[in-house]
């Protein structure tokens, strides 16, 4: 009889296959008093070096399939291996307290990890899942023990583990590889990013795959809906194919989309834009058809290093994504760091409340130094495309006009320089602060254009953290209170003739597409595989008929009659 595991959806499609279960490689690390310690550093030091030339193949391999921000992990993962605090500290337990190098290894690693994972902070999280990683990487070389190969699989198969690293998924050769699930994990963990940038189906946070299933068992993997099918029986199959059917020919009915305009079926034209991190994110947007870039995150590129970015590195990575898009618009967000996103080489101090502290554009009018190299960068690439400048996390008129300002004294600087700078350039902001959503109109005369990031302004409106899973059942896109604002911020915008946008998740869900169409929304930027499953959507619906469904869905009382009103209309088909 079919068994049945329940996960999260990280990555879409179904797969069929026999189970390949990740076994963690058996460690025994016992405690050894060592007399020869300079022997014994010799030995650690060895088995970094093996580590070291290991990552510097998988990254190559990285950046060759997976381009330059996935490769960046393994740049990570070798920084690791320079850090003094740990390799230093191993070489130095092994010499003080005369005790073997695994030994060493692992209390120090440990303790890193232990610290890191114990802090509310996304990047020092990474940091300990690097060390982890790491650390695992030297101590098989230590031990002598073969690292069980995802490397060596040699036919169709899905992965179940209990988590899969960086260097894991690295290793996946996806001729084989038709799927994976795990027992942790959420749908933005890492292991999750990877599986939809790879296009493989993928369901994280199964609890228990690795201990339901073993290693050769029949297979299916539900990516959309979450599930893992133990054994299935001759019908389970059949009705599995036929939607694997189904979704791959919605597939290529959505590929023959790429062309085409995203224009309702009576005339109403909207923009289906992408959300980028990187320059390499480019191809993807591309591929998918989407109509502009309507949020670049640049703060990636501050992240994970030891210093600030300069003028020039920032100016070519501005530049590029301005080249590639052509004449398409590309709003690019100035520096949105603090909250879950840190710049330890910042040495700002600890905040009880981060997501309510200093960050983004009121660290940037504080650290100006800083964010005029930003603001000369983009006003240099604006000469390559079609730019916009967006602030983030603006939340009274004054930032607006104290950034706008720094952004004008800093054009007139490069003209007079003799550097080509685009002669108009819209400048807007993100809508994200709920004072900022209710004092729409009064923004909306000073600013070119709105771009709704719903990621916090649910988080802020509601007041519950976007990254809590105590109170994920509050954080609701579609509560009386989020739709009012977003009409009250759109109607704002058309007030003044202006454009609003929306960059937040919410902009790609099947859900929210008809009612924010129905609100007037001008733009929809989202994750660049969900451009063509939206446009199809916007293609079906009639402007008309959404407007009277987004009038009638801001009436109801509440987030799930909302949902209901737009599933029984018919306006979603999943
Ligand atoms: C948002 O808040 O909706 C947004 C798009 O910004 P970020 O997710 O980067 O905070
Ligand atoms: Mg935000």
């Amino acid at each position: 009889m079919t068994t049945t595991l329940e996960g999260i959806a990280a990555s879409k499609g179904i797969a069929f296959a026999k189970a390949f279960v990740l076994e963690q490689p058996e460690m025994n690390i016992e405690k050894k008093e060592i007399e020869e310690t300079d022997a014994e550093i010799d030995r650690f030091q060895k088995a970094v070096d093996h580590a070291k030339q290991e990552l510097q193949i998988i990254k190559e391999k990285t950046l060759n399939d997976m381009g330059e921000d996935k490769a960046e992990i393994f740049s990570a993962h070798l920084l690791v291996l320079e850090d003094p605090e740990i390799i230093d500290g191993v070489t130095a337990k092994i010499k003080d307290e005369g005790v073997n190098a695994e030994f060493a290894l692992k209390e120090l690693s440990d303790m890193y990890v232990t610290m890191f994972e114990g802090m509310d902070n996304e990047y020092m999280k990474e940091r300990a899942s690097d060390i982890r990683d790491v650390s695992q990487r030297i101590l098989l070389h230590l031990l002598g023990v073969e690292n069980t190969s995802l490397a060596a699989i040699q036919e169709e198969t899905i992965v179940i583990a209990e988590d899969l690293t960086p260097s894991d998924t690295a290793q996946l050769d996806l001729s084989y590889v038709l799927g994976f699930a795990t027992d942790i994990g959420g749908r933005t963990s890492h292991s999750a990013i990877m599986a939809r940038s790879m296009e493989i189906p993928a369901v994280v946070g199964t609890k228990e795959a690795t201990s339901a299933v073993g290693s050769g068992d029949q297979i299916i993997i539900d990516g959309m809906e979450g599930r893992v099918l133990i054994a299935p029986d001759e019908k389970t199959v059949e009705e599995y194919k036929g939607k694997q059917q189904e979704y791959l020919r919605q597939k290529e009915e959505w590929a023959k989309l790429v062309n085409e305009s995203s224009v309702t079926k009576d005339g109403r034209r909207v923009e289906l834009a992408a959300n980028i991190g990187t320059p390499n994110d480019i191809e993807g947007v591309l591929s998918n058809g989407a109509e502009g870039i309507g949020l670049y995150r640049t703060e990636f590129l501050y992240m994970g290093r030891d210093e600030l970015p300069g003028e020039e590195e920032q100016f070519e990575a501005y530049k590029t994504v301005l080249e590639k898009m052509g004449d398409k618009p590309v709003v690019i967000r100035t520096l949105d760091v603090g909250g879950d996103k840190e710049l330890p080489y910042l040495n700002l101090p600890p905040e009880l409340n981060p997501f309510l502290g200093f960050r983004a554009i009121r660290l940037c009018l504080e650290e100006t130094e800083m964010f005029r190299t930003q603001l000369r960068a983009l006003l240099r690439a604006s000469a390559y495309g079609n730019l916009k400048v967006m602030f983030p996390m603006v939340a009274t008129l004054e930032e607006f006009r104290e950034a706008k300002n720094l952004l004008e004294n800093v054009k007139a600087e490069l003209i007079q320089e003799g550097q080509a700078v685009a002669e108009k350039i819209e400048t807007g902001i993100m809508v994200e602060i709920p004072s900022t959503a209710a004092a729409a109109d009064l923004f909306a005369r000073e600013v070119d254009f709105f771009s709704i990031g719903t990621n916090d302004l649910i988080q802020y409106t509601m007041a519950a953290d976007r990254m809590s899973e105590k109170v994920a059942h509050l954080y609701q896109p579609y509560h009386p209170a989020i739709l009012r604002l977003v009409k009250q911020v759109i109607n704002a915008a058309h007030n003044e003739g202006k454009w609003a946008g929306m960059c937040g998740e919410m902009a790609g869900e099947e859900t929210a597409v008809p009612l924010l169409l129905g609100l007037g929304l001008d733009e929809f930027s989202m994750s660049a595989t969900s451009v063509l499953p939206a446009r199809s959507q916007v293609r079906s619906l009639s402007g008309k008929e959404a407007a009277a469904l987004a009038e009638e869905a801001v009436q109801l009382p509440t987030a799930k009659e909302v949902e209901a009103l737009v599933h029984e209309r018919g306006f979603v088909t999943s």
